[in-house]
């Protein structure tokens, strides 16, 4: 599962998060990204059996790290999100049989979207027009994910971190 941002533990969210969700209806981090995404009334954490998790499927992450602060039991890292690292345990790929650009068909979205909400730097680039590819400067933001017409922007779980 795609969890939140800013985790330097993945087993702290299957460990503490039913404790913070007992104690109030919605979960602060949930909340926190609601009020974030106000304008449209949903953001894009929610609860999933016992932990939090991300949905790109209408919008990508601001890495604005108000989840984070909010988050009574450290599940997510204040440091982190000061450091605008959000540590997903998921990475974002192109699948090609899915891109429409693959398929000699002009796309450019998800260049179009790429950091168009955090500003810096582009993470694709077109390799003859056609082979969009994911750079290294990717920071898995999932605004892409929820731009492209054919879903071909895909998450892939990283290895679980020995700690
Ligand atoms: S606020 Fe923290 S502990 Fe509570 S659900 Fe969110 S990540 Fe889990
Ligand atoms: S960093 Fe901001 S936009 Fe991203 S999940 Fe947390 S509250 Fe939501
Ligand atoms: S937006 Fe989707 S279909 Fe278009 S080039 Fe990018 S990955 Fe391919
Ligand atoms: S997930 Fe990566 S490639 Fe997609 S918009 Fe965000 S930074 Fe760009």
């Amino acid at each position: 599962m795609p969890l939140a941002p800013y985790s330097q533990d993945y087993s702290l969210f299957y460990e503490n998060c039913v404790q913070c969700v007992e104690k109030s209806l919605k979960a602060p981090c949930v909340l926190a990204c609601d009020e974030v995404y106000n304008k449209e009334n949903s953001g894009i954490l929610y609860f999933n059996e016992n932990c939090v998790v991300v949905d790109f499927s209408t919008k990508g992450c601001l890495l604005c790290g108000e989840c984070a602060k909010s988050c009574p039991n450290d599940v997510l890292d204040k440091n982190l999100a000061e450091e605008r690292n959000p540590n997903w345990n998921f990475s974002v790929k192109i699948s090609e049989t899915s891109c429409l650009a693959h398929q000699k068909i002009l796309c450019n979205t998800c260049k179009d979207v790429c950091y168009s909400v955090l500003g810096k730097e582009n993470a694709i680039k077109f390799v003859r027009l056609f082979y969009p590819e994911i750079k290294e400067s990717c920071i898995s933001c999932g605004e892409c994910v929820s731009k492209c017409p054919t879903q071909a922007i895909l998450l892939f779980e990283k290895e679980r971190k020995e700690l």
